[in-house]
């Protein structure tokens, strides 16, 4: 079977052809292809095609797909039952590895998704302040939850649906949005509806609308301003969490949340989620306090035995710097192959995650991640697939290495850049 006769067969069954939207290419234009086995740096397509994968499935293949100890982890435990609906000794390990890598989060709770960790947060940031608004940033992503569909990033920035209909009116006036890495705005906004604001929730380094660092001292602003209002700061770190550092972006940048929602790497590939925060706010959470979340598959034993696996491996010394200084060789890769051609491009990373933008300054908000070429991206992205390259489907998603891609994967990628960019400047 074809990718084609795939994506032909899906389409008629899925939206899209898909279940999740970018993976649909819609806005780089073309078909998707359909993996049919991964490997470290590699994913090979159905038709035996082989792309050396800067996706990394959205974020948690850090250690590279199918990794040995990851995938023995899983096979151990699956052959112990799948899911059992009471507790199970691997969430007391989690919860002992996650506490202990970062810790700002006293007590967690596992979920099954990035998108319920972050609801349940504002819930938990509701619950525990009494309050009911809600600040987010324009361009963060934060998964799908009403709450975060106004002025959204990722796939709903890139099909123009920042502020998804569904959402109801009376949802959607509780989030109001700032810009990034604007501190004025938000010292604004503080002070005209501070006592009323529930919590601030932020993507410490932007992953959703390309990659965007934050200002010097724009973290430490904001965790300043909730101290002041009384509103609980949550650092979403679905992405960030492990990536940047091994304690994460509030690691990285030495700034403390009240709360943190994780993802992507914690699973190892396996659909988790987590929040967590200070002991006197988890313990607002049911059944020791009236906060209500549950989840009939949270904590479940297989997907608890790939994410520690997977934490194992990333607590290697040296492991985030190595990962950082391949990121950078990538970057530094790209940035002297599009100075070479003359193209105005811009390169922006945090450890293990960086954005690759068609603009002639460094990006720093999301007015000029949104002015970036486009156009020039979309054919980029197609020549670079067709080298053998797998970049992320959209101007607004962040780039993810692992330890999986050798020195020789990044000058290959590199010298396929050098091609791509030299097509597609035209
Ligand atoms: N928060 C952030 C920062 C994310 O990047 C994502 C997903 N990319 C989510 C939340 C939602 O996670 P999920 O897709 O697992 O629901």
């Amino acid at each position: 079977m074809s990718n084609h006769d795939l994506f032909q067969r899906a389409q008629k069954l899925m939206p899209g052809g898909v279940n999740s939207p970018v993976r649909a290419f819609k806005s780089v234009g073309g078909e998707p292809f359909f993996t049919a086995r991964a490997d470290g740096a590699y994913l090979w397509d159905v038709e035996g095609t082989r792309y050396i994968d800067y996706v990394g499935s959205w974020g948690p293949m850090i250690v590279g797909h199918n990794h040995p100890a990851v995938r023995e982890a899983v096979e151990r435990a699956v052959k112990n039952g799948l899911s059992f609906g009471t507790p199970c000794p691997a969430e007391v390990t989690m919860a002992e590895t996650i506490t202990r890598l970062v810790p700002s989060v006293e007590m967690v709770r596992m979920v099954n998704s990035g998108t319920e960790a972050t609801m349940s947060a504002i819930r938990l940031a509701r619950g525990a302040t009494g309050r009911s608004k809600i600040v987010k940033f324009e361009g963060c992503y934060h998964g799908h939850g009403d709450s975060f569909l106004v002025k959204a990033g990722s796939g709903a920035l890139t099909f123009g649906v920042p502020t998804s209909p569904g959402v109801p009116k009376a949802n959607a006036d509780l989030t109001l949005t700032l810009p990034y890495n604007d501190l004025a705005a938000a010292q604004a906004l503080f002070a005209e509806q501070g006592s009323e604001i529930a919590g601030l929730i932020i993507e410490p380094v932007a992953g959703n609308m390309n990659c965007i660092p934050p200002l010097d001292g724009y973290l430490q602003g904001l965790r300043e301003l909730c101290t002041q209002h009384g509103a609980l700061l949550i650092f979403d770190e679905v992405m960030t969490g492990f990536r940047v550092a091994l304690g994460g972006a509030q690691a990285h940048y030495g700034v403390t949340p009240d709360i943190t929602t994780f993802g992507k790497i914690i699973g190892g590939g396996m659909p988790v989620g987590a929040y967590g925060g200070r002991r006197e706010l988890m313990e607002q959470i049911a059944p020791s306090g009236p906060i209500y979340q549950a989840g009939t598959l949270s904590g479940n034993p297989v997907a608890m035995a790939a994410g520690l696996a997977m934490l194992e491996l990333i607590q290697a010394p040296g492991f985030h710097d190595q990962l950082a200084a391949r990121t950078r060789l990538l970057c530094d890769g790209f940035q002297s192959v599009a100075d070479g051609e003359g193209i105005a491009f811009s390169t922006n990373r945090v450890g293990g995650m960086f954005g690759l933008f068609f603009s002639a300054e460094k990006v720093q908000s999301y007015a000029q991640a949104t002015a970036a070429d486009a156009a020039l991206f979309n054919r980029f992205f197609h020549g670079m697939l067709k080298r053998g390259v797998y970049l992320a489907p959209s101007a607004f998603e962040a780039g993810f290495m692992s330890s999986a891609h050798s020195d020789q994967d990044i000058a290959d990628t590199v010298e396929a850049a050098r091609g791509a960019l030299c097509e597609a400047k035209g």
